[in-house]
């Protein structure tokens, strides 16, 4: 499929003004000439791959410097086009978006690597990218990375897979982008496991066969019903469960697809909280309801903030269906998550709940991490400084992440010192060092890193002399003690 600069237009959920116009096509341009003549591993031209990024970002509904970032993004990593020549066109706030983009691009994850190591990396793209819109470039530019990864090594696929599984899947469902983190889940799952992949996908197809000549009648049933009783319905369809999520659920239940309720489903789109109630009610009173399957987001929402009623029901025919309920502002949050920000911010929605008409206040402790996010960057507008802050603080806590020169990630405490790196690099690093570099400039021995700093330990090739003055400065117990050992060692 080519994507053409039309479409995204097409698909921009913002009011297209003439300047915001301008802008992406500006973007669009600039980008074509600074990707010129480069093709991708597929075979097409380099530029459908920012044009099939930004028209993701469109989809969702981000706006036009988001969307225009989105056309960029490959720019200063892949061509001799410099951020500085961006700046100049683009402004600051575009330019800093990007260059988040491409430093997140040099995250590395290796071989085998822990639980820990993996939520690190997690807290380092939240860290690391200090405007969330970074962040949602980057799910795109995945997500259509793994749409194309089939082109790739097979080393690499799995590598890409692998770090999409483990990061970019819980950021996506972190930040509620339900529509793209299912995407993803399912294109990771058919690299890293083909035959479970296929297995559940064929399952999965034999249960859905007559799936929707059924959702066809049970819809116009459901809405028929619904519309007598006075609700509007303001949407009404089909769906089915992502193969991830199955092939999750079938391991928990024997492998067996008769205990699973909600591989089919309709979901009713009505326009408010009591109408979602309302309409629990009259498909409970027409179709019995499964015992114990009824479940209430909208007043219990799950810690991502998704908020919908499930129930699962004798549905017409009396085959098992499950029902969910939300209103549009839900189904907007539940599939594009933060991004849906974006959407309503426009319109100047309140977040906040609502039940039957009547504002409820959320206690200030209970308030979920979505919507604090949401509402920090609200509140801040433009200035994400504070907000970086404030995510910082909540996520990081005393510690930061600094890179080796090749883009590993090396986590230490707050203070820490280019001795502390060498050593936690390795101990024959630390012994062996002589001076550092802090982001390509020298810097003392005892320089407090940054956050985000890239770290470079400057070695002699002999004789390995570790000063004990160290001592006087270091804040890991790994560099004190090999510092210490070393000198009992001379000692003896
Ligand atoms: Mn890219």
């Amino acid at each position: 499929m080519v994507v053409t600069i039309e479409d995204i237009f097409n698909n921009i959920k913002c009011e297209l003004t003439p300047r915001r116009k301008e802008l992406i096509i500006n973007a669009y341009e600039f980008a074509k000439k600074a990707h010129a003549g480069q093709k991708r591993r597929s075979g097409e031209d380099y530029i459908q791959h920012s044009l099939q990024t930004a028209l993701i970002l469109a989809r969702i509904g981000m706006r036009s410097k988001t969307i225009s970032c989105g056309l960029l993004h490959d720019v200063p990593e892949d061509t001799d086009v410099t951020l500085e020549e961006i700046r100049k066109i683009f402004g600051e706030e575009i330019t800093f978006i990007v260059s988040g983009v491409t430093k997140l691009g040099k995250l590395k994850l290796r071989g085998e690597q822990k639980e820990e190591y993996l939520e690190n990396l997690r807290k380092m793209f939240l860290a690391m990218s200090s405007d969330i819109r970074v962040i949602i470039i980057k799910l795109a530019d995945r997500l259509h990375n793994m749409r194309t990864l089939e082109f790739n090594p097979p080393e690499k696929q799995q590598r890409i897979a692998r770090e999409t599984m483990d990061v970019l899947v819980p950021i996506a469902n972190r930040l509620g982008i339900g529509e793209i983190k299912s995407e993803l889940e399912d294109l990771a799952f058919k690299f890293l496991d083909r035959e479970n992949y296929l297995l559940t996908k064929k399952m999965r197809e034999r249960e859905t066969k007559h799936f929707i000549k059924y959702a066809e009648k049970a819809t116009i049933e459901i809405k028929k019903k619904l519309l007598r009783e006075g609700v509007q319905v303001q949407n009404i369809f089909g769906r089915t469960k992502g193969v991830f999520r199955l092939f999750e659920k079938l391991k928990r239940h024997d492998m067996d697809i008769k205990k699973i309720y909600d591989i089919i489903g309709i979901r009713v789109i009505v326009p408010d909280v009591p109408d979602c109630y309302r309409t629990l009610g009259i498909i409970h009173k027409k179709y019995h309801p499964l015992v114990g399957r009824i479940k209430d987001y909208i007043s219990l929402p799950k810690p991502n903030g998704y908020q919908s009623i499930h129930t699962t029901i004798f549905g017409p025919e009396g085959k098992i269906l499950e029902v969910q309920i939300r209103t549009q502002l839900m189904e907007d949050e539940a599939e594009f998550g933060i991004a849906s920000h974006w959407i309503y911010s426009e319109k100047k929605f309140d977040f906040r709940v609502s039940l039957f008409g009547k504002k409820v206040k959320v206690p200030e402790k209970e308030l979920l991490w979505i919507r604090q996010l949401r509402d920090w960057q609200r509140s801040l507008g433009e200035d994400n400084e504070e907000f970086m802050e404030s995510l910082r603080i909540d996520f990081l806590k005393n510690h930061i992440f600094a890179f080796t020169p090749k883009g590993d990630i090396i986590n230490l405490p707050e203070n820490a010192t280019p001795i502390d790196f060498a050593y936690r690099v390795h101990s024959d690093i630390g012994n062996r060092a002589i001076g550092a570099k802090a982001n390509g400039k020298i810097v003392p021995i005892d320089y407090e890193i940054h956050n985000g700093d890239v770290i470079e330990i400057i070695t002699s090739k002999n004789p390995k002399k570790p000063s004990r003055d160290w001592l006087n400065f270091v804040k890991t117990s790994g560099a004190r003690g090999n510092i210490k050992k070393f000198f009992k060692e001379i000692d003896l």
